[in-house]
Formats: C-alpha cells, sequence, structure tokens
C-alpha cells in the first residue's frame, strides 16, 4: 500500500474506532485488546527469565490475550501514536489506561505477578550481607502503591506475621496498583531477638540516612532509596518496646492532608496524633512526601494472634480504601483520635502488679498498679495523673524510678469529648518508640 505515515495512522485510528463503536465490547475485554499491543514485548522479557529468579519468584503470570480480529501495528513507534492518538479522539467511553511493568531492586514485575526480590544494602554488616526479601505484588490496572514494612526493630513479631499472611492473600490479577511487603526490614535483629542493629543503634533513627554515615545510616539510606521511594504510601508496623504492650493503634501526623486520608481506612482502631521523632521511617518518609505511618500492635518477642488479626483486618480495610482491591470489605467502626498523651512512670524500685487493663479508660486517681519492693516489703501506687485510655503499658517486671509503665491517651479537646461515649472495646495503638528517649510519650 502506496500512503505517507500519517494517512496510516488515520486508517488504523479509524479502523480501531470502528472497532470499538460498532462491536459492543466491555471494559475488560477492551483492556485486553489494549494489552495485546505490547504481548511480544512482555514474552520477549519473561523468555529471558533464568530458572533461579523463577525459582525465586513463584509468580503467577498472565495468559498470553489472543483475539481473531487484532490490528497489528507497523512498529513499535507507530503503537505509542495510535495509542496516543486514540486516547485523543475517544473520550467516551474512558479507555483504560494500560498497566505498565514495574521496576525496582533492578528487576521488572510484570503486571498480574507476585514475585519475591532481594534488598541488599551496600554495606558488608554482619546479618545483612545477605538479601532481605521484599515481596512485590503488582496489580494489573493501574493504582497506588502502597508499601507496608515490619520489623525495622528486630524483636517485633506481630508485623512480620502481619505482612507474611496479607501479603501471600493477595491476588495480583485483581489488583489496581501495587503492594510491596517488607516482613524483615532489620534480618540481624530478628535473627538476634534484638530491637537494633549490629551496631546496637536503632535504625529507626537513623532515616533517611547517609551514604557517608554511620552503619545505621547506610543501612537507612540503601532502604530508603531501594524501596521506599518506590511508595505511594507507606505503614510501618510496630510493636511496644521492651517489654511493654501497645493497644492496637495508628501513630499519625493529622496535619498532612495524605496522612489524614491513610488513617481512615483502618476501621476499628484507634488514632494518636503526632509527627514521630527525628530519624524513624515514617517521619522521613512524610518529609520525602510519601504518606505515612505507624501501626502499634501488642508486644515485641512475641507472635499474638489477636492483634496480628486486627492489624491484618485493618489493612484489609485499607486496601479497600485506596481502591487496592474491591473483595476486602472497608471496616467501618472509626475510633477515637488522642491528640495528646503521656507517660506514668515508676518512682520506686520494685516489680510492677498492674489492676489496669490495656485499653481500659482511667480518670484521675484511678490506680493503675503497684509496686512492690521484693525485699523491704516497702508498696507503692501508680495513679493516673490523666482523664483517658491506657494506650500503652508494661508488662509486670521490674521498676526501676523513673520506668515508663503507661501510656495514657489524654481527652483534651472538643471533639474527644464528643467522642467519648464511643470509645472502648477496640484498642490498637502502641508506641514504636522508646518512650525514655522522648518525654510525654512521643515517639
Ligand atoms: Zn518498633
Amino acid at each position: 500500500m502506496n500512503c505517507n505515515i500519517s494517512l496510516c495512522f488515520s486508517l488504523i485510528v479509524m479502523s480501531l474506532m470502528l472497532t470499538i463503536t460498532v462491536v459492543p465490547v466491555t471494559a475488560d475485554e477492551y483492556e485486553m485488546e489494549v494489552n495485546e499491543y505490547t504481548q511480544p514485548e512482555q514474552e520477549a522479557e519473561s523468555a529471558e527469565t533464568t530458572p533461579s529468579e523463577t525459582e525465586l519468584s513463584g509468580e503467577v503470570t498472565i495468559e498470553p490475550l489472543l483475539t481473531d480480529t487484532q490490528v497489528v501495528p507497523e512498529s513499535d513507534e507507530s503503537i505509542e501514536s495510535v495509542e496516543a492518538m486514540a486516547s485523543e479522539y475517544i473520550a467516551e467511553p474512558e479507555v483504560p489506561v494500560e498497566m505498565q511493568p514495574f521496576r525496582i531492586l533492578d528487576n521488572e514485575i510484570s503486571p498480574g505477578t507476585m514475585r519475591r526480590l532481594s534488598w541488599y544494602t551496600s554495606e558488608n554488616l554482619a546479618g545483612l550481607t545477605e538479601g532481605i526479601p521484599v515481596l512485590v505484588a503488582h496489580g494489573t490496572s493501574p493504582g497506588p502503591r502502597l508499601c507496608i514494612v515490619a520489623a525495622v526493630h528486630g524483636d517485633e513479631l506481630n508485623g512480620i506475621e502481619i505482612v507474611r499472611s496479607l501479603l501471600h492473600e493477595l491476588s495480583p490479577v485483581k489488583l489496581s496498583g501495587t503492594v510491596i511487603g517488607v516482613p524483615i526490614v532489620n534480618l540481624y535483629g530478628f535473627r538476634q531477638g534484638s530491637r537494633y542493629l549490629a551496631d546496637r543503634r536503632d535504625l529507626n533513627r537513623y532515616f533517611p540516612g547517609r551514604p557517608g554515615g554511620s552503619a545505621a545510616s547506610r543501612i537507612a539510606h540503601s532502604f530508603f532509596n531501594s524501596v521506599v521511594v518506590h511508595c505511594d504510601y507507606l505503614i510501618d508496623l510496630h510493636t511496644g518496646s521492651f517489654h511493654r504492650t501497645n493497644l492496637p493503634q495508628i501513630r499519625a501526623d493529622l496535619n498532612n492532608e495524605g496522612v489524614l486520608h491513610l488513617t481512615k481506612g483502618f476501621g476499628a482502631t484507634v488514632v494518636l496524633q503526632g509527627k514521630g521523632v527525628r530519624g524513624s521511617l515514617r517521619a522521613a518518609a512524610v518529609k520525602a512526601g510519601i504518606p505515612a505511618l505507624t501501626l502499634e500492635v501488642g508486644e515485641p518477642m512475641r507472635y499474638q494472634p489477636d492483634e496480628v488479626a486486627h492489624g491484618v483486618k485493618g489493612l484489609r480495610s485499607l486496601l479497600n480504601h485506596l481502591g487496592l482491591v474491591s473483595t476486602f470489605r472497608f471496616w467501618r467502626e472509626p475510633q477515637p483520635t488522642y491528640y495528646r498523651s503521656s507517660w506514668v512512670r515508676a518512682d520506686n524500685e520494685g516489680i510492677l502488679r498492674s489492676i489496669i487493663k490495656l485499653g481500659q479508660s482511667v480518670k484521675v486517681g484511678d490506680l493503675l498498679g503497684t509496686i512492690v519492693d521484693p525485699i523491704t516489703n516497702a508498696r507503692s501506687e501508680i495513679r493516673s495523673p490523666h482523664n483517658g485510655r491506657v494506650l500503652g503499658m508494661s508488662l509486670n517486671q521490674t521498676m526501676m524510678p523513673g520506668y515508663a509503665a503507661y501510656h495514657i491517651g489524654i481527652r483534651k479537646t472538643e471533639e474527644e469529648l464528643v467522642e467519648e461515649d464511643v470509645d472502648d472495646d477496640n484498642a490498637t495503638d502502641e508506641d514504636d518508640d522508646d518512650p525514655a528517649e522522648s518525654d510525654a510519650g512521643e515517639e
């Protein structure tokens, strides 16, 4: 056929429009047709996959989509041109946007697949020379990239289990967007049963990190730039620290609109307002323009089924809220927000015996627990200095003067007073920070 290129394009576009207008097709069918144009490229890529990669991935691959009547473009260049022109001319119905492969950690993830990749720090540090697993579920239609990370503190097991169970129940072919799960960021700490890195530093004080900084700072920098920069939203999972337990709770800076939007997806989970300590992953992410929050559930060193179930349910609800899935139900039981909190500290040495239960509401003067000196038999009381709710507390253990024993969410504002009668049973809150390092229980 003897014609110039633009005329050819016009013919192709016209035939495309005819196909769309004359033959009634569903949105899914149309998406299949659009997908055909890039199929040869995708096939070529998958052919290059090495056996070891395949072995690692356990991936689900979309079957090639073929139809009898297929417009075959002449070149890659013309594919783009035709699509561009089609989208320019066809305003109604909406043209589905094609899902692109997702590039992360030197890999390219095809739409509709689940892969297990590895993040390597650039540092030759004990426990971190091997790859840290990063699970990626890449959907078949566009949507947000949600990152869920756990065990930045290596001894916090509940978050690890939350990421595992949530990621492995996802079906990438039904996802609109991408979910990136990192079950154990601090693999060294996990193996040692330690909150810290090999150099005894708290990784959650060094984000976003510096390439020439301390070991912790370098690891933070590597993780931030290899994984976190790919996230549109980030959830950092934590538990209480040092034999303390936390009611399931969100820690978030509600002054940030994106963060506020995130918090509304978690259903029956209380929210504690706070910017997060300097160097924490969530504070660094928010500063980098990535809405982020911390979800605290339970205590360190243990797997707690109820707390894990709460976290998984909250995240399922969030996936729905963000439009990543339509299969999970949105959890509609909003919980109160606490704009202030305070740690009540022990003034005496001895063994703590708590009277109060996690999540319980308290009034000024209520007895929270007693401390008994095992040698002198002296008994002292810890009473609440606030009206509020126990969002976190020490497990019964040895107390030293100054040790943070009870974390009280304080009701002060009018909004909180209005919400007070709604409050009670469900509690999900905890502090991912060592309260000893800051006053008033801020992260
Ligand atoms: Zn933590």
